[in-house]
């Protein structure tokens, strides 16, 4: 899943750029307003964590932007905890929901979950296929009943295909889902990564669409 941070605080965007990759998303970061426009009108984003108070253009101003022109990806808007004016403001102008600063961080990787899965229309996120057993929310997968770890890289190949089962997603597809604008992508990584997760789940899950892409079939 590929993420848009908006933050123009240094430490704090740090901070949240390092759990958020330890949580294996793909995270392109800006620092203001006019750099976040320019990013959501060039690339799909599964989410953006939209700071409010940017320098340039404010979050305020980047959302209304994004929702004038149906750009529908979820946006999590961060405010002070004493602002309430700004949250709602925010939740007016098409925010999806808000968390507060200073972030605790278990509390804002528990949102970016639940938006991403309600974007998805998931309200029951656990996928079954052939023995495989996949809880999108814990990142739990047992195969046969037996617990499987699987790489961050794996685990970020694998979420957006079992996002939309029965949809073919072109290997161009998942590296944007799976790498951000800092990463250095090898031209077969995607291959690379599926034959791993083959090894760990079984070669029946995720199917090859000769010419297209890749999919796992519907649960
Ligand atoms: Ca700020």
């Amino acid at each position: 899943m590929r993420l848009l941070l908006v933050e123009d605080d240094q430490m704090i965007g740090e901070t949240v750029l390092d759990v958020l990759r330890a949580e294996h998303y793909a995270v392109d970061w800006v620092k203001d307003g006019v750099s976040a426009e320019f990013a959501w009108r060039s690339q799909a984003y599964d989410l953006v964590l939209l700071d409010l108070g940017l320098p340039g253009r404010d979050g305020l101003q980047v959302l209304k932007n994004m929702r004038d022109v149906r750009q529908r990806a979820p946006v999590l808007i961060a405010t002070a905890r004493d602002a309430v004016e700004h949250r709602i403001a925010g939740l007016d102008a098409g925010a999806d929901d808000y968390v507060l600063k200073p972030y605790d961080l278990g509390e804002l990787l528990a949102r970016v979950r639940a938006l991403i899965r309600r974007a998805h229309g998931r309200p029951e996120p656990v996928y079954e296929h052939d023995g495989v057993v996949i809880h999108s929310a814990t990142r739990e997968v047992t195969v046969a009943g037996v617990p499987v770890t699987l790489s961050s890289r794996e685990w970020a190949v694998l979420e957006p295909l079992i996002a939309r089962p029965g949809a073919v997603l072109s290997r161009a597809q998942l590296e944007e889902k799976v790498f951000g604008w800092d990463d250095e992508v090898a031209s077969n990584a995607v291959e690379v990564y599926v034959h791993g997760l083959r090894k760990k789940l079984g070669t029946g899950l995720i199917q090859n669409v000769r010419g297209v892409g890749y999919m796992v079939p519907r649960a």
